[in-house]
């Protein structure tokens, strides 16, 4: 039986890992889940998979979810302290991290440094402070099992072989709901049109992120950091059909790729069934639901946002947390309705033009970029 704390229960991923866990309870319990203000869902979680503690945004939320569940067997914590109390739960073999953006990172880091093995979905801790978290990790040998669809496939296609024989890495990408979209009428995109994503069904700050291919960027620093591989390795094409998640050419021309369909559901069951396999209700694959597949050479000058990214990887230091607190700061703005859609880029790069790159080897050095990339996108979006 493989223990599990889930940060981030009530968002997508944390929804679709407790569909996984409740079709294999014979084989996962969970101990812990952390959750934001969306108590009704979180009440629902506790009562069907009784975990140990939970934690929620602050004390109010806390005492609301107490007259909810009444008697409560469950521990309750709450804030950035609750998240981390249950990062460490005792009990917990796997933390699956699945919180949205930067607030990810401390507990995260919590679970790394309290010997967890960690399923991440939480890409942006590994963009902010990557040689921090991967340094915690390797210091205990512990597993960080990703999550990101990508990352699944590139994790399967590198067991085929010898990273010594690997010539590169291929992330694919669907290219969002813009890949047709001529550059001068992004400008006028509604929140609505860049909220639907052609293929996959997500929260909100990662679609936004997918449709500005941000969400790519930060992939490509994530691949850097899991598998050690430099950004000349790393090679992004577009396959509108999101069937193949990745792929590995090695030296000798073989391609190793993984294939499903687009369902989260698939990389989170591999990752938190590590290394077993655990059979899935998904259903069956036939021919007809893999459908012509196409593949093309990613147009940077449609996406500056990669080549945003790689600038960051190459520069390395502070600029990729400097990269991802702009961008959040930015995405937010344009969900709001502050900023058009091609304001937000825009935005990230003014941030990034404008920082001067610090070594990210301290958790102070990398919050203090972040904060700084934060207040200034904040002042450009309000001039
Ligand atoms: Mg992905």
């Amino acid at each position: 039986m493989k223990k599990i704390s889930i940060l981030g229960s009530t968002g997508s991923i944390g929804r679709q890992t407790l569909d996984v866990v409740s079709q294999h309870p014979e084989k996962f319990s969970v101990v812990g889940l952390a959750a934001g203000s969306n108590i009704e869902l979180l009440k629902k979680q506790i009562l069907k998979f009784s975990p140990r503690a939970v934690s929620v945004q602050n004390e109010e939320t806390a005492s609301a979810l107490v007259s909810l569940i009444k008697p409560c067997n469950t521990q309750i914590f709450h804030g950035l302290e609750g998240v981390e109390q249950i990062a460490v739960l005792s009990e917990a073999d796997l933390v699956v991290s699945a919180m949205v953006g930067a607030s990810g990172l401390r507990p995260t880091l919590a679970a790394a440094r309290a010997g967890k093995d960690i399923a991440l979905a939480n890409k942006e801790s590994l963009v902010i402070a990557g040689e921090i978290l991967i340094g915690e990790v390797q210091k205990r040998g512990t597993k960080l099992l990703p999550i990101d669809s990508e990352h699944s496939a590139l994790f399967q296609a590198l067991e085929c072989g010898k990273r010594n024989h690997v010539k590169r890495l291929i992330l694919t990408a669907s290219g969002g709901p813009f890949l047709n979209t001529p550059q001068d009428q992004l400008e006028d995109v509604s929140v609505e049109v860049a909220l639907n994503h052609p293929t996959w069904k997500m929260g909100k700050k990662i679609t936004i992120d997918s449709a500005t291919l941000m969400n790519k960027g930060f992939e490509v620093i994530e691949a850097k950091w899991l598998f050690g591989f430099e950004p000349d390795q790393i090679s992004v094409w577009i396959h509108p059909q999101s069937i193949v998640h990745s792929m590995v050419e090695y030296i000798d021309g073989s391609v190793i790729s993984q294939m499903g369909k687009p369902d989260m559901r698939i990389p989170i069951a591999f990752a938190i069934s590590y290394p077993e396999r655990i059979s899935m209700n998904t259903n069956p694959v036939v021919p007809e639901s893999f459908g012509e597949l196409s593949f093309q050479e990613v147009d940077y000058s449609q996406f500056p946002s990669l080549s945003l990214a790689f600038d960051a990887l190459r520069e390395g230091g502070t600029m990729p947390s400097v990269m991802n607190g702009a961008n959040e700061v930015a995405v937010s703005a344009f969900l709001s309705g502050q900023m058009k859609f091609t304001g937000i880029i825009n935005t990230v790069k003014k941030v990034m033009d404008l920082h001067k790159t610090q070594p990210a080897n301290t958790l102070d050095a990398v919050l203090e970029s972040d904060l700084w990339a934060r207040n200034t996108a904040q002042s450009l979006i309000r001039s």
